[in-house]
């Protein structure tokens, strides 16, 4: 039994119909590495580009344990069940050992979410380098939104530089935070402070509560010091529980606040454009790279300069340039 494959034409249709599993089928070929597939890829994305765009982008990134899915799962629903439309929740994890076999797993982690018909889940696309994790991630992006996904979250592990992806690719950036070892400003590194549009403190409840407003306190006096985004918008920091739901809904009165704000003063738009600029360049990087490790006379070569540079035969410098010039002359 061969699992019938669609056409180009049947997956855009599909698409555009709001038809899950094509759209679910189109993102498996997104995530191939097999050159037909890449290819086909390609192709639905080219056709779902003039459809995509119309939806808000919102990154959420949190250390492990910030309570990131459990708040994914209450946020999630909120907005569906007061703003309507369809949510997608999407994630860039290039530590992901995740197979197919534990998507079950991930999906189990938003309980509430994943029974709804208004929510497409998907877990991120397993292990590889963070440029072609986050590629297909930003490619999920315009088919879920040419499937009429109006709502579009990533999640993304609050531990390097999945954040700078993340926030590539999003129009609101949500840094999740929690308390706990009374010096939370000294583990947060500044970047990525620099980067959110809001700081949520999570786990507010219960004897917590003091110590999360002390926190908020602290994270308000701490973004002080830095300069004016670009925006014009202050970034807010805000208390909530993503497990109880208190302040969930000022939560995202608040995204929703700055949303209205930077689409009035040009900067959502703005904002797109340079993130349209920095995919062309990420895209290039990226082609290049994997052309160039995948041509078959790099494959070949590799390993004997990787030693004679081990064995100080050949200088670093010379051994890259040796294989450039077989991979341009194996161009001609
Ligand atoms: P993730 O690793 O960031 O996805 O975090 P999880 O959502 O899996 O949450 C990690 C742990 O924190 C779990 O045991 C949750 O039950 C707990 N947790 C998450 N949100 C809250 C909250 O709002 N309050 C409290 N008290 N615990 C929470």
């Amino acid at each position: 039994f061969k699992r019938h494959e669609h056409t180009v034409e049947e997956l855009v249709n599909g698409i555009l119909a709001g038809n899950i599993t094509m759209l679910s089928q189109a993102v498996t070929l997104v995530e191939s590495q097999a050159p037909d597939h890449q290819e086909k890829a390609q192709q639905v994305i080219e056709r779902c580009l003039p459809y995509s765009g119309k939806s808000v982008r919102i990154g959420i990134s949190g250390v492990p344990g910030a309570g990131k899915s459990t708040s994914i799962d209450n946020f999630g629903c909120h907005i569906l069940d007061t703003r309507g439309g369809k949510l997608a929740v999407l994630a860039i994890d290039p530590s992901s050992e995740r197979s197919q076999g534990s998507i079950l797993g991930d999906k189990t982690r938003m309980e509430k979410l994943t029974q709804r018909e208004d929510a497409f889940i998907r877990p991120s696309p397993s292990a590889g380098s963070l440029g072609g994790v986050a590629r297909k991630t930003r490619e999920t992006i315009v088919l879920c939104e040419a499937a009429g996904f109006n709502t579009i979250f990533i999640e993304t592990v609050g531990v390097g530089q999945s954040e700078t992806a993340c926030h590539s690719m999003v129009d609101f950036f949500l840094l999740l935070q929690v308390t706990g070892t009374g010096d939370e400003l000294q583990g947060i590194k500044r970047g990525i402070m620099e980067m959110a549009d809001g700081i949520a403190i999570n786990k507010c409840d219960g004897d917590n509560v003091d110590r999360c407003h002390m926190a908020a306190t602290n994270y308000r006096n701490a973004l002080h010091f830095f300069p004016q985004p670009e925006s014009g918008w202050t970034p807010q920091v805000l208390c909530y529980s993503g497990f109880y739901g208190n302040g969930v809904k000022e939560v995202w009165d608040m995204v929703f606040e700055y949303i209205d704000f930077v689409k009035n003063n040009g900067y959502f738009d703005y904002r797109r454009a340079k993130q349209a600029r920095y995919w062309m360049y990420e895209t290039i990087d990226e082609y290049l790279r994997r052309s160039f490790y995948q041509n078959p006379e790099i494959k070949a070569l590799k390993q004997l300069a990787e030693d004679a540079v081990l064995t100080q035969k050949k200088t670093s410098f010379t051994a890259a340039h040796d294989l450039l010039d077989t991979y341009f002359n194996s161009l001609k």
